[in-house]
């Protein structure tokens, strides 16, 4: 029995809810909190137990800490934007709360983001007795546990890692993103880097790709490598990792639009001054382009997003892939979300419960690989993310 404040009512808010509303014998109160209390209602409505609703600016502390002493909940789980997660951990570590994840800092005027200014925090949740724990989405997230299930069970040694994330769904639409299109924007933007021998190589956007063929007739499809935050943690918590890299599917239609419209200037987050007022290009994009959450009704098809492992097990070369198929069309008929939130929202979901159970415990700040992923890859085959482990004998990457 716990209670759980859940801030932030978008796409993975929604379906992180919806998880937690059908588990009350672990979470027994349930308090879900955004700038626009309206969203908050609205997603209330459609759950079959009652839950609370709180409206809360996540980038004002006093604010935020008034929410938690007025609810006093067991764990905050942050599923608004990343750039409200050094607020709400501040506010964590006033009232001595534990915090939850799903994507790390980022400034909003700086396209960049890494895992430093939440790992500096460490010594302070240490000290006030809290865990805060980073990731719990897919990527980063559930591809933590997978990398850490197979260094457990598989391998002796990891020596490379390929994350690929394939978005075989279509929404009909000519340009839309599936998750909150400033975040995902700056993200695709951004230079490529992967790790390889001690070091990181960093590669223009979006100009390494090849093809790769995914399992359950999804195909062959072109993937593009870029960064991803989870690299960072897993070479540091896992080293014997000699290259790590990061794969996104992309359609031909998708690459054509946003090159058009960084040619333009319209991905920019750099103010322009237009009638008088400071706009940042991006965030008017954002404006005019499709709401995600309305994508939700529109997209069929499926996600697959896996690990392909290479390394030793008792002196010979192994190699394993690990990875989770998810239907769009399902995912909405059960939360009212697409499967790319419905793939963040669950494992919010679980990570939320390997906290107030106490499966996963520690003070400080922690990333999902430093727990053991037993119990989290039990749930997700419970929870609605089953995964799949296969030994390829001709992987091509
Ligand atoms: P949305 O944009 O759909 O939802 C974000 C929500 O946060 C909105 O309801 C928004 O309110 C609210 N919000 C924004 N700023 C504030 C604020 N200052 N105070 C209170 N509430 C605020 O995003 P998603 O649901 O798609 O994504 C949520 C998080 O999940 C993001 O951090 C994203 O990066 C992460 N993510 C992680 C993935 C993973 O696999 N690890 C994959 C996909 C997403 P309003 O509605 O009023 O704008």
């Amino acid at each position: 029995m716990s209670k759980v404040l859940i801030i932030g009512a978008g796409g993975v808010g929604t379906v992180a809810v919806h998880k937690c509303a059908q588990a009350p014998d672990v979470f027994s109160e349930i308090c879900l909190a955004s700038r626009t209390k309206s969203k908050c209602d609205a997603i209330a409505a459609a759950l079959p137990r009652p839950i609370r609703t709180e409206q809360v600016d996540a980038d004002n502390v006093p604010e935020l800490v008034s929410l938690i002493k007025s609810f006093q909940p067991d764990l905050v789980v942050n599923l608004a934007l990343p750039y409200q997660d050094l607020h709400i951990m501040d506010a964590c570590l006033e009232t001595g709360v534990d915090y939850l994840d799903t994507a790390n800092y980022e400034p909003p005027d700086e396209a960049r983001f890494c895992y430093q200014w939440q790992w500096e925090y460490h010594e302070r949740f240490k000290e006030r007795g809290i865990m805060a724990l980073l990731g719990s989405g897919f990527d980063p997230g559930v591809t933590n546990v997978f990398t850490a299930h197979a260094a457990k069970n598989h391998f002796d040694e990891i020596h490379t890692l390929d994350i690929i994330d394939c978005n075989a769904g279509d929404h009909g639409q000519p340009f839309a993103t599936n998750f909150n299109p400033e975040i995902n924007i700056r993200e695709v933007t951004a230079k490529g880097r992967y790790w390889e021998n001690d070091d990181w190589v960093e590669t223009d956007p979006l100009s390494v790709s090849e093809v790769y063929d995914f399992p359950e007739g999804l195909g062959p499809r072109k993937i593009y490598l870029m960064y991803h935050e989870e690299l960072e943690s897993l070479v540091k918590h896992i080293p014997t990792i000699r290259r790590a890299r990061f794969w996104m599917t992309f359609s031909d239609n998708y690459l054509k639009h946003l090159e058009v419209l960084q040619n333009v200037g319209m991905t920019s987050i750099d103010p322009v001054l237009y009638e008088d007022k400071e706009i940042a290009p991006l965030q008017f994009l954002k404006a005019v382009l499709p709401d995600p959450a309305s994508l939700g009704p529109l997209t069929t098809g499926r996600t697959c997003i896996g690990c392909l492992i290479k390394g030793v097990k008792d002196g010979r070369e192994l190699t394993y892939y690990i990875y989770n198929i998810c239907d769009h069309e399902q995912a909405y008929a059960e939360t009212g979300a697409q499967a790319v939130s419905y793939t963040t929202g669950v494992p919010a979901m679980i990570g939320a419960m390997m906290m107030v159970t106490s499966a996963w415990r520690g003070e400080g700040v922690f990333n999902m690989e430093q727990f053991d992923p037993k119990p989290f890859m039990e749930q997700l085959n419970q929870r609605g993310l089953p995964w799949t482990e296969v030994f390829p004998t001709d992987s091509t990457l």
